[in-house]
């Protein structure tokens, strides 16, 4: 069994995570925290999660959750996790990353705890949208240099960045699929208001949308003068991000100290 401790456990990624461990054959929940004072510690983590109780209570304490877990899940807050990265290497315990809107120094933070533990960090957990980069890329090589390519995100109205992790990621792709165009600080193009002008023919739009419940959506537009080629990826529900994050952990055990995404972990480079 790989016990797995889950940070945020109460938050909508946690709880999915929770559901989806007990549901596992070969994963077991180890621990399950939230910050002093939430009103979720003390609760059984299994309840809380909406399934039968798991007999692991919701605690705040970050140390005792990674010295018992062969490997950590987070997905909270930038800050809990530079943070929590570097304890997870003082204890050398693997960890798979999901959290989104990292700043420069928090990223760099995490870079530098994956010289000590294998590290899996993704923007996007779910094989389709690790796919759906591949697909971009090959589609920016035969388009970019007469389509106008605009990216498209939505996701629900609790989200706290904008544009969403995968957005940017996939702007990115563009960019290196079409790197003699310009690096993607000169062409990204981050919404539009008022006289703007013509659209130059290498900008890269990215667009965020902001509603309901909606799980998470990405649509890369690649307009021609007679035609439009569009690719959309849409997540169900949460579900497939949880699974995405427990691949990643049985794969990272058995890693090298290291910083990997999910390309690594999907053998799909
Ligand atoms: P959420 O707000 O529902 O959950 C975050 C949880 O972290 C909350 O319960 C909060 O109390 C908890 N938390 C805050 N400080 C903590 C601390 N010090 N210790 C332990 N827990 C703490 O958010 P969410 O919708 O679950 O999303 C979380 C993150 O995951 C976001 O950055 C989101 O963009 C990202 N996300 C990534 C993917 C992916 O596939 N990579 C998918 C979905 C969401």
């Amino acid at each position: 069994m790989i016990r797995i401790s889950i940070p945020g456990a109460a938050g909508r990624m946690g709880r999915t995570l929770i559901a989806e461990i007990a549901a596992g054959k070969d994963v077991e929940l180890s621990a399950a925290v939230e910050p002093p004072g939430h009103p979720a510690l003390g609760q059984d983590a299994g309840l809380l999660a909406g399934i039968d109780a798991l007999g692991v209570e919701l605690t705040d304490d970050l140390e005792q959750m990674i010295a018992g877990a062969d490997a950590v899940i987070d997905f909270t807050l930038p800050e809990v996790t530079a943070t929590l990265a570097q304890h997870c290497a003082e204890k050398n315990v693997p960890l798979v990353i999901g959290t989104t809107g990292l700043s420069d120094e928090q990223s760099e933070r995490v870079r530098s705890a994956a010289r000590a533990i294998p590290i899996v960090w993704a923007p996007n957990m779910s094989v389709g949208v690790n796919v759906l980069c591949r697909l971009v890329s090959e589609a920016t090589r035969l388009l970019a240099e007469q389509y106008d390519i605009e990216i498209v995100e939505a996701h629900h109205r609790h989200k706290v960045d904008a544009p969403s992790g995968t957005a940017i990621r996939l702007a990115q792709v563009v960019a290196d699929a079409s790197a003699s165009l310009g690096s993607l600080d000169e062409r990204a193009c981050y919404g539009r208001r008022g006289i703007v002008g013509k659209r130059p023919p290498n900008e890269i739009g990215i667009h965020t949308v902001r509603g309901g419940e909606i799980p998470g959506e990405h649509t890369i537009m690649f307009c021609g003068t007679s035609d439009r080629v569009e690719i959309t990826h849409r997540a169900a529900n949460r579900s497939v991000f949880a699974q995405g994050a427990i691949r990643a952990v049985r794969w990272a055990i058995s890693q090298a100290p290291g910083l990997y995404d999910m390309n690594d972990v999907l053998q799909i480079r």
